[in-house]
């Protein structure tokens, strides 16, 4: 849980709280987020039909199959989250059932009431142009194109469905648009028909249950690419408006080498290909399971952002194509099971991409990748501070932060260096392993970790995801001469002077002697807020330096004490590699 010092101001939006609020109940300042539980019923499979009108200004005809798994007793109303689009009937079982829409629901009634673990189809036919969640917009070079784009729970907009991460279902589309344009969704094109109005029928089907939130189709008038060197992992294809059809090859150019570093490093790719489209969505990636979307200014250049050699593109387009490839493993395949695990998903892709570009790019690259990543989480708790696994926050966009993307991808290098590499990617690829095309916790991650490297990582996982903050250290350190010159005393001192509790991670430190090759190193393990450790040493040492290898999330100041020997060296400069290579 948060501190109760750090009252989310936002949780108090709603009238309700306020009220309660000034009638001295404050606690409820930290009620917990209510997210939608899969206890009554869950979807299995749907099957999505959409006939597009010739503009693509609306969808003009649409079915939705699902097949539901009934979980309780006297199950009367089936609860679908569903838009605005008008609907045109429902019925369950082949049988017209009667149904209520309201309120971002269609509520179907059963009856009579079916019994637990009986599975029902329930068809719905509607039509019209979705509020949100499927964008019917004009492409870059000026043509209609009709793209999905859901995070966090917006298909409910346009597919009526159980929309909460976890309620991963298979899905299959049949997308009827007029016979100009090419369609992509999910999964494998299984069929393609042309029909005698000039229209043509796309089927894809995605036969591994997958998050709500990655279900899409796409289209419009693609021009479309393969690598030159087909991959061998999954098919691997790029959608680009006809215009940027000569900058694909290029600028997808860490698409094929992401997917093989994926495969190779975590366990075999999820799904039945990988398309990467550049459409509309109001990210700048979009991880949809199988068919990724980026926004259309993906290969626009920017200024003041430099190239990473080797791939002759901007930095950031080769770490969101490596993040939203990494994001079919973790997020896609392996979904968190609720919003306050979302690190699960973003900082495994933060971090992999990141690892990627230490593979493929340098290791100074990585090292900077890192900086800015510590850097963007600093900047973001300024503005906020609460834990990683966040249950109170209401806005789920307001998930998108320095807590799950940057300190998440920090999490996970600081567990690479306690546990090693091997260990931590023996606990990665067991993690993944288990729960692969289901949903996993954070508490699922910790195990997994456990597990592969025989530590108990209870307090680490406590103090880095459950709570808030990161330290903030103020080191020195002293030497004292003993009754025996040269032989004397080094004292180090390690003062945390963050707001919250202290950390009590070990903390590497170098202690560099004169004329050596090679420094001591030793661990300082915190016991509070301060610290102090004694060593007897032959002679004076020449430098002390804390965390050379910039393994721990933290800032550093020297200790304000003029006539001691202070170092403080926030990040190394070293060129020896970080861990071994993976
Ligand atoms: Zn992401």
């Amino acid at each position: 849980m948060g501190n109760p010092r750090n009252i989310n101001w936002r949780c108090l939006r709603r009238p309700f709280f306020i009220a309660l609020f000034f009638l001295g109940l404050a606690t409820v300042a930290f009620a917990e987020r209510r997210e939608r539980l899969i206890d009554k019923w869950r979807p299995l499979h749907y099957q999505v039909s959409l006939a597009f009108n010739p503009e693509l200004t609306e969808v003009a005809r649409a079915e939705t199959k699902i097949t539901i798994l009934v979980l309780k007793e006297s199950l009367g109303i089936l609860d679908l989250d569903f838009g605005e689009m008008p609907v045109d009937g429902v019925s369950v079982g082949g049988a017209p059932a009667a149904f209520e829409q309201k309120d971002g629901r269609l509520n179907v009634t059963l009856t009579p009431a079916p019994r637990p673990n009986e599975r029902l189809l329930v068809t719905v036919t509607y039509h019209g142009k979705p509020a949100n969640g499927l964008a019917l917009t004009n492409d870059k070079d000026h043509q209609p194109s009709a793209t999905g784009d859901n995070w966090p729970d917006r298909v409910h907009h346009w597919i009526p469905s159980l929309d909460h991460l976890s309620a991963k279902a298979s899905v299959t589309f049949n997308v009827t648009a007029p016979a100009q344009h090419l369609v992509v969704a999910n999964g494998q094109l299984s069929a393609q028909r042309a029909n005698p109005d000039g229209t043509r029928t796309w089927t894809y089907t995605e036969s591994k249950p997958i998050p709500p939130y990655c279900m899409i189709v796409a289209v419009g008038r693609f021009a479309v690419m393969t690598p030159l060197l087909p991959s061998k992992v999954a098919p691997l294809t790029y959608y680009v408006p006809p215009s940027e059809r000569g900058l694909a090859r290029r600028g997808f150019g860490a698409a094929p080498p992401s997917l093989n570093y994926l495969t190779r490093l975590v366990g075999p790719f999820p799904y039945e290909k990988l398309a990467h489209i550049v459409g509309a969505t109001r990210f700048g990636g979009m991880e949809n399971s199988g068919a990724i979307v980026y926004s259309s200014t993906l290969f626009n250049p920017r200024e003041n952002e430099p190239l990473y050699p080797g791939f002759g593109v901007r930095r950031g387009l080769v770490e969101v194509i490596a993040h939203e490839t990494a994001h079919q493993w973790f997020g896609d395949s392996v979904t968190p099971a609720t919003w306050a695990d979302l690190w699960l998903s973003e900082g495994f892709a933060t971090y992999f991409a990141g690892l990627f570009v230490q593979q493929h790019v340098s290791e100074q690259a990585f090292r900077e990748f890192m900086r800015r990543s510590a850097e963007t989480y600093f900047k973001y708790e300024q503005t906020r501070r609460a834990p990683i696994h966040d249950r109170e926050t209401e806005d789920l966009f307001k998930l998108l932060n320095g807590n799950n993307y940057q300190k998440g991808a920090w999490v996970l290098h600081m567990l690479r260096a306690q546990l090693r590499d091997a260990a931590f990617f023996r606990g990665v690829r067991a993690y993944y392993a288990k729960h692969q095309h289901a949903t996993a916790t954070t508490e699922d991650l910790r195990v997994a970790f456990e597990r592969a490297s025989g530590k108990n990582l209870r307090d680490f996982f406590q103090r880095w995801v459950y709570e808030s903050g990161h330290p903030q250290y103020q080191f020195s350190w002293t030497w004292e001469m003993g009754s025996a010159p040269p032989r004397g005393t080094l004292a180090l001192t390690l003062k945390q002077t963050q707001e919250n509790e202290p950390f009590l991670t070990p903390v590497p430190v170098d202690i560099v002697m004169p004329g050596a090759t090679q420094p001591r190193r030793l661990m300082l393990t915190p016991t509070g807020r301060e610290t102090m450790l004694k060593l007897p040493l032959a002679s004076r040492p020449s430098a002390v330096q804390i965390d050379p290898r910039n393994t721990i999330l933290k800032e550093v100041s020297a200790e304000p004490q003029a006539e001691k020997k202070v170092a403080a060296i926030p990040h190394s400069t070293g060129s020896t590699p970080l861990f071994f290579a993976p």
